[in-house]
């Protein structure tokens, strides 16, 4: 038995068999070879060289429509390192000199060239270091006869253990075969976490070497409850987790099936509820978990998940089947927050050194004005289908909110020419989820009709801690004293402007912060994974908005996370129900680590 502790990215226990996706670390065994089989050992590593270069010519050569299709300068690159002197010609040196197998010659002068690159400082060299590795897996695969890792060829039911996982990884996951997953990197926030959420996996990020450490086949305990994974357990664990298993579906179900009642305070205060999804896919379990609408659609993962740009007419029945679908209730589509860690595998982006300062959601957008125009007209003809309303992320200034409006402006005259039709009152918004927007939501409110607070950026940008970042992760703190003044002056100052404010980020999902939100002001509404939904809904019936307000005004006076904790567990948990999770009453299980 082996035990590692993580952080906790989607809640659940997954029981099961692990599935390695080790892109990197394929497992070469070395083996000697006869004089007389040297030739045919050289033979056989040129050809997997030229099998890489003509998988990796196709792709460059694949019709790939990007902003600025330009696909093929990143992969030339990768093409030309087949060309190295020295990775070829020293590997066959090795070959014909040691008399070992390719894969195994092919290793040493990988091996050799990183630990030499390992030394370098510069980023830029690191980053060809990357693009090096990436070549030898490809040959190295071809040697070993492994097509592409893919989670789609997953058929049976595992847990899926990496290093890492990209959303676009992530969003090909099926919940019917991937019971669980466990990264080595990642925090409580990244987007792979997020995925997991709404396709309700239990996930567990941020667990150092677990990919080495664990084999295929081995048997896991995913306890995405208190953060833990467990390999090859006792039987006695084995029991014990089964059992805990079914004691939180029967709870998840006890919650869902009161999922479908409204939420309304103890002093009579209706709390609206709505979903966050990544896909129209989301919303049929959106709906079953007593969504009152959506509260945030993250456009950006259509983009994604396919190889190329959607189109205007992919994305115009998109987001139609998303406002027919939630009818008669409401749709919040927000524009593309891509960047960051949501990448599409077409980008061909030079790689930045801090993506999520970098070009990311609406910054992206307006330097990609062809790609926006093409979604604000999808979203536009959408509109006049359902009740929608549209909201940009990542909003950081006045001007950039300006300039997405107008633009917007001038489709819909463009629409008006060509007599398409669009919802002439269609609302527009904004997230409040960077520091600036939220230190000027008084001024940026006559500009919008609603705001909606992204926290798990907002904690991100005002604490600068990386919210997929494992090594920060404890110090990505919801209940930071900055945190809680900074949520409070928005949520006051949208509440005097007469903005509905909502909150769309992770500290809706959870009972402690949620309450929290409530006390602070006038909540229009809270948007959550859909499987948070029962949970809160039911918490929120226990709870009075008069007494969070009081709370909360006393909770301002501290300057310590640590008393903010305390005074929280003290007096919210006495409102919570039996077997309501959350992240600041998490059981230390008692296994020994
Ligand atoms: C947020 O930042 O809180 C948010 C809801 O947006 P995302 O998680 O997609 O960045
Ligand atoms: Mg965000």
């Amino acid at each position: 038995m082996k035990a590692f502790r993580g952080i906790l990215a989607s809640v659940g226990i997954a029981i099961g068999k692990a599935y390695v996706l080790d892109h990197f670390h394929l497992g070469v065994v070395g083996h000697g070879i006869q004089n007389g089989q040297v030739k045919a050992e050289v033979d056989r590593f040129t050809a997997a060289v030229e099998a890489a270069r003509k998988l990796m010519v196709e792709a460059a050569n694949s019709n790939v429509k990007h902003l600025s299709n330009n696909l093929r300068d990143i992969l030339n690159p990768h093409i030309q390192i087949l060309d190295d002197p020295i990775l070829i010609g020293q590997t066959i040196q090795v070959i014909e000199k040691e008399l070992v197998n390719a894969e195994w010659a092919l290793k040493q002068t990988y091996d050799k060239l990183a630990q030499r690159f390992e030394k370098i400082r510069d980023p830029y060299i690191k980053e060809r270091a990357h693009d090096i590795e990436m070549v030898v897996n490809k040959v190295l695969r071809a040697l070993l006869g492994k097509g592409e890792e893919s989670l789609s060829g997953i058929t049976e039911p595992v847990i899926v253990i990496a290093h890492d996982l990209t959303p676009f990884d992530t969003a090909q996951m099926s919940a019917k075969h991937v019971l669980g997953f466990v990264t080595e990197v990642g925090g409580k926030t990244s987007h792979t976490g997020i995925i997991a959420s709404s396709l309700s996996i239990p996930a567990v990020v941020g667990v150092p070497k677990i990919a080495k450490a664990v084999n295929t086949g081995d048997h896991v305990i995913l306890d995405a409850i208190s953060g833990l994974v467990i390999v090859n357990p006792t039987d006695q664990q084995f029991r014990t987790y089964n059992r805990r298993r079914q004691q939180f579906l029967y709870i998840d179900r006890k919650l869902e099936r009161e999922a479908v009642k409204e939420a309304r305070t103890k002093d009579g205060v209706l709390v609206r509820l709505k979903a966050n999804i990544e896909s129209t896919q989301d919303i049929d379990v959106a709906l079953t978990h007593g969504a009152e609408g959506i509260g945030l659609y993250r456009t950006e993962f259509l983009f994604v998940r396919g190889n190329q740009l959607p189109g205007e007419e992919e994305q115009f029945e998109d987001y139609k089947k998303v406002l027919k679908a939630i009818a008669p209730h409401d749709a919040v589509i927000r524009t593309l927050d891509l960047g960051g860690d949501k990448v599409p595998a077409y980008h061909d982006e030079e790689p930045e050194a801090n993506p999520a300062l970098g070009l990311r959601a609406i910054r992206y957008c307006l330097n990609y004005p062809a790609v926006f125009r093409t979604q604000l007209k999808a979203i536009l003809r959408a509109s006049h289908y359902g009740k929608m309303k549209v909201m940009y992320p990542m909003v950081s200034s006045i001007e950039e909110l300006r300039r997405a409006k107008s633009i917007m402006e001038k489709i819909k005259r463009e629409m008006d020419k060509e007599k398409i039709p669009y919802d002439p009152d269609l609302k527009v918004g904004m997230m409040i989820e960077t520091p600036s927007a939220a230190m000027m939501a008084r001024q940026f409110a006559p500009y919008v009709d609603f705001f909606s607070i992204g926290t798990n950026d907002l904690i991100q940008y005002l604490l600068a801690i990386d919210r997929g970042n494992q090594k920060v992760a404890h110090l990505y703190q919801p209940l930071h004293p900055a945190v809680i003044r900074l949520l409070w002056s928005v949520i006051q100052a949208a509440n005097i402007q007469k903005v509905p404010v909502s909150v769309c980020g992770k500290m809706s999902a959870d009972p402690y912060y949620a309450y929290l939100l409530l006390g602070m002001g006038e909540v229009a509404d809270l948007s959550m994974d859909s499987h948070s939904i029962p949970k809160v809904k039911q918490f929120i019936r226990n709870v009075s908005v008069e007494e969070a307000r009081q709370h909360v005004l006393k909770i301002m006076e501290f300057d310590l996370v640590r008393d903010i904790k305390k005074f929280l567990i003290k007096n919210v948990s006495p409102m919570m129900s039996e077997g309501m999770f959350s992240e600041l009453t998490v059981e230390e299980p008692g296994v020994d680590l």
